[in-house]
Order: structure tokens, then sequence, then C-alpha cells
């Protein structure tokens, strides 16, 4: 299979095969599944099979030689139209969808039609969406609409029921450890297991995971949390603060450090959970196992549940981009009430 730098989602590949060669591709994709898992680098491998001048279009098998392959790679590509939520932003402008729709409704340059990729799909609002129905609706001729989300139940209705949504599983454990080996040849091939253990079939949060600084804070962290009483919740957020801005001046960074320690915390009550059902966790970090053990004995299981939760929360509102210093001191705040046993 071509698929090329495409890896774990042969499943899709297959299913979007079958569409193409009945001559019923769908005109707008809603692709969701966990962030960091090649969503993105699915759909600019469609777009090259869509758009490429070798191979018949029902193939679905790009060549990835011809000049409109080329361009895919080389993000020149005229026809293939690519937007996203801009950095700083919360939500998908509408501007950027109005100029999206009047890209679309323009005569292809190269050859038979058009792609877009809209990321970020999370993040449509009601007004940016409206802007969109009509080209989601009814696209040109030949055009293809991706657009790439987390959840089917993070979209709005609108959106939702004019597209086909096509699932991505995490990647499994032994694709993510050869993605991580592909990436750093050079590396330590025992640190790409070790990553793709923890990594939850994600690149972004392996990757993340790499960073030595974030190893020692969790560390201290985790063991704070079963050891120190009473809890120093504006202290935790003080420090907390500190690390993710040391990440660096660039809020991607900030943000990428911030949703890593918010999903290890996240793994480590998972953890609780189960030691305190007396199961061995999954993924478990062995130097996790005293600590885990202090709190499965003093908190009652519902309220290990509701720190699992509350770590999945902060996740969330990290990704709707709430103003850090308030989520970080919330976050910190309940996790105190939640370790003194207070609900
Ligand atoms: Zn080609």
């Amino acid at each position: 299979m071509s698929w090329g730098s495409v890896r774990g989602h042969d499943r899709v590949v297959e299913d979007l095969r079958r569409a193409a060669s009945s001559g019923r591709f769908p005109h707008a994709l809603l692709f969701v599944g966990p962030e960091g898992i090649g969503k993105r680098t699915f759909a600019r491998r469609l777009a090259q099979a869509l758009f490429c001048e070798r191979r018949a279009e029902g193939l679905l098998d790009p060549c990835g030689e011809c000049a409109a392959c080329r361009q895919v790679v080389s993000g020149d590509h005229p026809d293939l139209h690519e937007v996203g939520r801009p950095e700083e932003k919360h939500e998908l402008p509408i501007a950027v969808i109005r100029d999206l729709c009047h890209d679309l409704s323009l005569k292809p340059m190269r050859g038979a039609r058009k792609v877009a990729i809209v990321d970020d799909a999370d993040h449509f609002n009601e007004e940016a969406a409206n802007a969109f129905l009509k080209t989601l609706e009814e696209p040109p001729d030949g055009a293809v609409l991706i657009l790439i989300g987390t959840s089917s139940e993070l979209q709005l209705d609108t959106i939702l029921s004019r597209c086909r949504v096509v699932r991505f599983d995490p990647l499994p454990e032994e694709e993510l450890a050869a993605i991580l080996r592909d990436r750093d040849p050079e590396a330590d091939p025992g640190e790409a297991d070790r990553l793709a253990q923890l990594g939850e079939g994600s690149v972004s949060r392996a990757l993340s995971l790499a960073d030595p600084e974030l190893t020692s804070f969790r560390r201290r962290l985790v063991d704070e949390l079963a050891d120190a009483r009473p809890f120093d919740a504006p202290d935790l957020a003080r420090r907390l603060e500190e690390f993710i801005k040391d990440a660096g001046k660039e809020s991607l960074a900030q943000r990428t450090r911030a949703a890593a320690i918010f999903g290890e915390l996240a793994r480590f009550f998972r953890g609780v959970l189960w030691q305190g059902a007396g199961l061995d966790p999954p993924a478990p970090d062995p130097s996790d196992r005293r600590a885990a053990a202090a709190l499965a004995d003093r908190l009652e299981p519902e309220d290990v549940y509701l720190l699992v939760e509350r770590c999945l929360e902060a996740d969330y509102h990290l990704r709707r981009r709430v103003y850090m210093p308030l989520l970080v001191d919330a976050f910190a705040r309940d996790l105190g009430r939640l370790l003194s046993g207070l609900r």
C-alpha cells in the first residue's frame, strides 16, 4: 500500500477506497479521533490521491511522483485549500470560512476539482458554521471538503448532519513506536518503546512526554499529591503556572506542556483506581506505586474518579483556550478540595 507516511489507519483507507471505487465518494468528510494520531497527514494524503494525475482516482493510491502529488507535499497545489483556527483565536473566524467558500467557488486551476482541509472543526461557532452550510451542502463540482475535529460530540448539528463521519482510532502501540523511530532514527529505540507505551496512541502526546523536565516535575508532583497535608493549592497553582511558562514564549509550547501534565495526572489517578481495585494499572510507571497506594488507601474511589474527570476537564478547557492562570488556579483548588476528601 503506498500510503507512505500514513501509518496505523488501514481500515479507514480501505473504507474510503470502497467508497471511491463505487463512485460514491462523499463530498464532505468529518475526521474525528484523538489529537496527534495523524488525521492531518491522512487528509493531505487523501488530497494527493484525489489530485494524482497518474493513478485513477477510484484507486485512491497516489503515485507520489507526478507534479500534482509533489505540489501537495510541498504545500503549493493551487487547488488544495487548507484552513484552521489561528493560534490566538478561540474559534474558527468567520472571515476564514468566507474566504474559503470564495476560493472553492472559483474554477480549479490544475485539475478537475478542489479539495479543502478545514482543521480545528471542533471550534466552529454558529456564525462560521452558517457561513459554511451552503458550500458544505452543495460543494462545487467534484470538490471534496475534509473537516478535522476530535469528537463528533463537539460538532454543531448543522455541520455533523452534512458530513460523512470518519472515525480514527488511537495508533496501535507498535505503529506509534515505529513512527517515533522514523522521526528520530538516532535515538535509543528503547526510549521510543517507552514513549509509545505512555503515548496512548498519540504521536504528539508521546513526543510531549520526551521532555526530561516534565518527567522530574511530574515525579515531584505525584509524590506531593500523595503526601502533602494540608495540600497547599495556591502554591501548587503558582508552581504549575511557572513550569508551564518555562516551556517557552510560544503559547503552543506552553499548551503542549500543560496538556502533558493534565494527561499524566489523569493517567496517575486512573492508576490509583486500578491499584485500589487490586489490579495492575496499564502502562504503569513503577515509581508511582507508593504514591498510588497511599492515595488508594486514603480516598474513596468516587473521589479518585472525580480527580480523573477534573484532569480531563482541565485539558478540555485548555483546548478551548481558557486563560491559563485562571485555568491553573481553578484546577489546583479543585485538586486540593478532592484530595482532602471534600466534594
Ligand atoms: Zn501522482
